[in-house]
Formats: structure tokens, sequence, C-alpha cells
């Protein structure tokens, strides 16, 4: 008889500690690069072990290097953290441990995603039909998108890229802003289209895309793509996505939109007014990893049109049995082929929550956003951007300052942020995306923030 208890008892127990302890942890890793690698390293173990003495070690020696991003003060890049139903779906995915790649593999996953699927789209508000694919990121959700994207424009120039590749080839003006986050660079890249086809669009004072600008960057024809982004990764600004559907397809252009955490506004009744018109546009990336709070990895490309993402990723092989009665094979929407049924965590998710518990989070974590720009506001500290969502920048006098503060906080351990480069100026940026983040964790955090600076102001 395997023993599956022993492993699975130590993990149960090691992770509901680790979870009823997050709220006073220090929120910042303890331990050093060296530390770890002594405790975790070591020659390569020549014969079996226990697998539950495994799980022990490996949890003893992974502690201090946490980062404790599931913490209501960890405030740092777009995280979130994990509700309890999706985290505990995330377990059983594991355990059923299912190719959710064709329908044939796990009738079970494909109808699960495919329920996901019409949940989300009914969520955001977009064209029933949309299609939806569970990948791992909104990385690879712009990846995604944009392969339908290129597909389409090119096919209606007469180009076949699934077969004949891009040599030759009509070439693809991509228009995005300047402020667009660099996975889009990235995902053009890896598409062989090349970061030189980006015409980079000026942007306003807080980010967003000016449709000025972007309307005498549009071409009459040729092949063209729209970049729009719901939620910039550091003021939270939004596109003005309507006016920049109007005027790109008015010439023909595909619109995609970079959602990775903005695209959850359209859940809340009072935001969204932000994501405006955003059904008009032809592809959206998401995560679910941040604002719903599903454990990694776990992102959300939906395309409105099914052939250009079918033509784009499907795969055909000999092997493999795909479904001739229309059921769901996920490969026709993802680029992975074996993968993870990903879906399951993000059902559960939204299963637990409903649409009014999404929009409390939404909503909690641009009220808290603001309470902690206020409190800190309040206190002569300057706030770089407009508090529309969960996105603060706050700057202290000078870069070098502002560097200090960052790295102060960070080491006292109340809170977790991080540093970035806004317009040239050094900001610490405050992401609120955690689930369980309320008022005292802001209250201890603003706190602990104005007490590095004064001394800092003192020393
Ligand atoms: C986080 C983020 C991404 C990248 O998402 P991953 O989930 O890390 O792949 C892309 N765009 C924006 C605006 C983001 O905030």
């Amino acid at each position: 008889m395997v023993d599956w208890d022993g492993p699975l008892t130590e993990a149960f127990e090691r992770a509901t500690t680790y979870l009823a302890g997050l709220p006073e942890r220090p929120v910042g890793p303890r331990a050093t690069a060296a530390e770890l690698r002594k405790a975790l390293g070591g020659e390569l173990p020549t014969g079996p072990s226990e697998p539950r003495d495994v799980i022990a070690h490996l949890a003893k020696g992974v502690e201090d290097g946490l980062l404790p991003s599931g913490s209501g003060r960890f405030f740092g890049f777009v995280f979130g953290g994990a509700t309890p139903a999706s985290l505990a779906a995330d377990w059983l995915t594991t355990t059923w441990d299912q190719n959710a790649g064709l329908y044939a593999a796990s009738p079970a996953a494909a109808v699960v995603e495919e329920i996901t699927a019409d949940w989300l789209v009914e969520l955001f508000g977009l064209p029933r039909g949309t299609s939806v694919g569970f990948v791992t990121g909104a990385q690879m959700a712009n990846f995604t998108g944009l392969a339908a994207a290129r597909h389409e424009v090119l096919r209606r120039a007469g180009w076949d890229v699934e077969r004949d590749g891009l040599i030759g080839a009509p070439p693809i003006r991509v228009l995005a802003g300047a402020e667009r986050h660099d996975t889009i660079d990235r995902a053009l890249r890896f598409l062989g289209l090349g970061t030189n086809s980006i015409v980079p669009i000026a942007v306003d004072d807080q980010g967003r895309m000016r449709a000025d600008a972007l309307h005498q960057a549009l071409q009459d024809d040729g092949p063209q793509i729209v970049c729009a982004q719901a939620g910039n990764v550091n003021t939270g600004a939004f596109d003005l996505v309507k006016t920049i559907c109007d005027l790109a397809h008015d010439k023909g252009a595909w619109v995609h939109v970079d959602g990775a955490f903005g695209l959850w506004a359209a859940v809340s009744p009072t935001l969204r007014g932000l994501v405006d018109g955003i059904d008009r546009a032809d592809s959206w990336a998401t995560d679910a990893h941040k604002t719903l709070n599903v454990p990694y990895d776990s992102g959300l490309v939906l395309c409105a049109h099914h052939e250009p993402l079918r033509a784009a990723m499907s795969i055909r092989a000999a092997y493999l049995i795909q479904d001739e009665t229309g059921e769901r094979d996920s490969l026709d929407y993802n680029p992975e082929f074996s993968r993870r049924a990903r879906g399951i965590p993000v059902y559960a998710g939204i299963r637990a929550l409903g649409r009014s518990g999404i929009a409390e989070i939404v909503d909690r974590c641009h009220a808290m956003a603001r309470r902690f720009a206020e409190t800190l506001a309040a206190n002569g500290v300057a706030v770089l951007n407009d508090v529309v969502l969960n996105q603060v920048l706050v700057r202290f006098t000078n870069d070098e300052l502002t560097r200090r503060v960052v790295r102060a906080v960070q080491d006292e351990g109340t809170c977790w942020m991080s540093g970035t480069t806004w317009q040239g100026k050094a900001a610490m940026r405050i992401s609120v995306s955690n689930w369980t983040t309320d008022e005292s964790d802001i209250d201890r955090s603003a706190a602990a923030v104005l007490q590095c600076l004064n001394q800092l102001q003192r020393a």
C-alpha cells in the first residue's frame, strides 16, 4: 500500500500553519540565498527518502526564503493571494493530475473550463460566444491574443501566416501606448514580429494612450494591431478603450486589450465606467492570479472571434483523439499541449465568491488603495497618480530618499512594496491586490512607511 497519508498530512499541517501565520508574519524574506542553499542543497540524493520526511525538510528549508505575498500587507508588484476555495481546488487539481489538453483526456476538466469560460465572459460583459483560453498568466494571454490578431490581420491581407511564416509577409504595425506593459514587447518577440513592429503612441500624464496620437498614427490600410491597456502597472490608469476601438476598427485594425488586473473593474458596478466600451475590442488578456486571487499560475485569454484563435493555436496529430462532437479540446484555445487543468481553481474561486464577492474584492482594493494614498498625502507625501483602481505611486522628496524609504520599509517588515520609475522619477509603488487587505492593514502599513521616512529624515 502506498502511503499517501504521510506526505499529504505533513503538507496539510504545514500549509494550514503557514496560512494561519500570514496575518502576523513579517512581510519579507528573512533568509539570504546562501542560507537557503545551505538549508536545501547538498549532494544529489543517492537513493530514496521517506516522502513525509522530504516534505518536512522542504517546508522547513524554504520557510525563511518565502516572500509572504498572501499577506494582507503585501503590496508588491501586482500579486494577489489565494482564496480558500481556489487554493483547495488547486490542491485537488494537482491530486487529480488531469491533462486538460483534450476533451478525451479529461471530460471533467473540459466541461469545468467551458462553464468557467462562460461565467468569465458574462462577468466581464463581453460578447456572447467569446472564446477563453486558460494560460499561465497575462504574459501568455498577451502572446495568445496577439497570435490570433496576427493571424487575422494577415489573413485579411491574403497571407497565411500559420503556413507561410513571416518571411515575405506584409509588415504588421503594432500601435501601442508608450506606457504599455513589457510583456507586450516580449509577446511580439515570441511571435516573430519583433519590437520594431511597435509604433509607440504618446500617452498622457497618467500613462493613458492619447486618442489623438493614435488617430494620427493609424494608416488607412495594411495589417495593423492596436494594443490598448486597461490598468497601467504603475498608475492603474485605463486607456479610453471605447474611443480606441472606434478609431482602430474604422481602419480595419484588430484591438487587443491588456487588462491583466484592470479588466476586473468590469465586475464592479461602481468602477465599471473605467472599462466603458471594452466589449468592442477583439481580444483581451487578464489574470486570475491577480485580482481574483487564484493561486499561480492562472491567466486568461479571451477572443471575440473563435476562428482566428483556433487557426493560430490548433494542432492536429494522428495519435490525438480530437473530439468530433464539438466538445472542448483546449489545445484549440491554448499554446500549451499537455497542461494542468488550471480552470478548476478559477471555477472554484468564482463559485465561492459569486459576482458580488468579486465586485467586493475589486471595490475594497480600490478603497484601501485610496485610504493608503490619503493617509500618506495627509502627512505631506506626494502621491503621483490618480488612484482610479488599486495602484498608488508615491514619492519622498527625491530619488535617493525614495529608494531609501523603499528599502527601509522592506527591511522593517510590517509591509512590503517595491520601487519603480515613473516618468523619470523614482517612486514607491503600492498595489492593493489581496482579498484580505483591510483598514487595519492599511493603517499599520502607512504608519510603518511614515516611521521609516521620519527615521531617515532624522538620520
Ligand atoms: C502583471 C501584468 C502583466 C503580466 O502578467 P503575468 O501574469 O505576470 O504574466 C501584463 N500586463 C499587465 C498590465 C500586468 O499588470
